[in-house]
């Protein structure tokens, strides 16, 4: 991290304690621009409110980006109440109940994107109960994909998407559904992939599938939606995507793709969520006890994998490796030391990193865990155990004027600081 980034963190371990997530939304705003200028205006981009619901993050990403991807009914209201128009959500999921499909009916969400010939069914079902044409889109799932990414969904049964080999059969049906609007398609096979052809290849993948089934069936789609798959490094040895190298690969491919006349006039969305706000996030803990056992010098921290599963390797790792953690309140002279990092939790395997070279690090010490702005507090089981909740803050301006607001949304199991 640097030095500015550094101050803030120390201030707010200072005002507000720990545990505590921190984003910073200048460098956040940065990274949406920078996606915008690489791919030259050939992608609107849509924010996936897994990666951080918070509902203030939301209330500031929400005009930035344009779109919303949600993926239930709670983050359809959460999109609502930042101020997004239902008509600029889109709703994917693979077991979306019927109350939710007629809520989002109900409020006129844009589009919903059909895992399933059956939610298709009952979208049409609930639309001419409600008297509203609903837009809709078919997500397919591909048969193949490149290597190379963390979270691979394609050529395997799977309840995401409707298979590529039945998705003409769904499209034969296309005229019975009267109360439906088809849009277009979707596809999100995999994510976090940190290499610039496999992403651009898949792309491939996506384009050759759009152009294939557009043509089979006369259609033509307005809009067209990249799961985006793009990856931020979580180990130190990891290197982030070269976004031009990546936009170099893409463009082309989007640009031929498009001089087919049936894709020429569709919208393509790129949608992501780690990519954008992962990297611009912390996640604050304090060192409360220390011990030295059998050799091993331990430190035991306020944080556990109750605050955040995926820093403590529990969220899809086959092998946990230690996240990019650093000491907030280094004084730049401390000798090393080489520790186990652990949380509060009463069990074997709340280890946040092991054999971890930081400076000298005692009681009161602050680190900060990195890359912790996506699937961070909402994708942890926070009640286990009844520890505090982490607070969370936005952080925007330099340094030493930032602006530190609270947007902690609960304060379950809240101890005072
Ligand atoms: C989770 C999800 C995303 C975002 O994935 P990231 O890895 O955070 O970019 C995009 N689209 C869909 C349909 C998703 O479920």
């Amino acid at each position: 991290m640097n030095e500015s980034t550094r101050i803030v963190l120390n201030k707010v371990a200072a005002e507000y304690g720990t545990p505590s997530y921190v984003y910073f939304l200048d460098s956040l705003l940065r990274r949406i621009t920078d996606v915008r200028r690489a791919f030259e205006g050939r992608f609107t981009i849509s924010y996936a409110v897994k990666s951080n619901p918070n509902r203030e993050l939301l209330r500031w990403i929400s005009p930035r980006v344009g779109e919303l991807d949600v993926s239930s009914i709670g983050e359809l209201e959460r999109g609502l109440q930042s101020g997004q128009p239902a008509e600029k959500m889109t709703f994917s999921g693979p077991a979306k109940r019927v109350a939710e499909l007629e809520r989002a009916v109900a409020v006129g969400c844009g589009r919903l994107v059909c895992e399933s010939e059956w939610e298709i069914e009952q979208l049409n079902r609930l639309s001419q109960e409600l008297h509203r044409t609903t837009s809709f889109l078919i997500r397919i799932n591909p048969s193949r994909m490149p290597r190379y990414f963390g979270v691979n969904m394609a050529g395997k049964p799977t309840q995401f998407g409707i298979d590529e080999e039945n998705v003409e059969a769904v499209l034969d049906r296309l005229g019975e559904w009267d109360m439906l609007c088809f849009e277009g398609f979707h596809i999100y096979s995999g994510t976090n992939c940190l290499r610039e052809k496999a992403i651009a290849e898949n792309f491939g993948v996506f384009a050759d599938l759009f152009s294939r089934f557009s043509e089979s069936h006369h259609l033509q789609p307005r809009k067209l939606i990249f799961g985006s798959g793009f990856g931020i490094p979580y180990y130190n040895e990891q290197r982030p995507l070269d976004l031009a190298k990546l936009a170099g690969l893409v463009n082309p491919l989007i640009d031929r793709m498009r001089r087919n006349p049936r894709l020429a006039r569709a919208e393509c969305t790129l949608e992501m969520g780690r990519y954008l706000v992962g990297p611009e996030g912390y996640l604050l803990t304090a060192v409360v006890n220390e011990k030295l056992s059998r050799g091993t010098k331990i430190r035991m921290c306020d944080a556990g994998f109750n605050n955040h599963l995926a820093a403590f390797g529990m969220m899809g790792m086959i092998i946990r490796r230690n996240w990019r953690i650093e000491k907030v309140n280094i004084r730049g002279d401390e000798p090393k030391g080489n520790y186990l990092l652990t949380g509060p939790l009463c069990t074997t395997i709340d280890i946040m990193a092991s054999r971890i070279e930081l400076p000298e690090l005692h009681r009161g010490d602050i680190l900060a865990i990195g890359s912790s702005g996506a699937y961070g507090l909402t994708a942890s089981p926070t009640r286990f155990i009844s520890h505090p909740e982490p607070r969370e803050f936005l952080v925007t301006g330099p340094s030493e004027e930032a602006r530190i607001m609270e947007v902690t949304e609960s304060t379950e199991n809240s101890i005072a600081v």
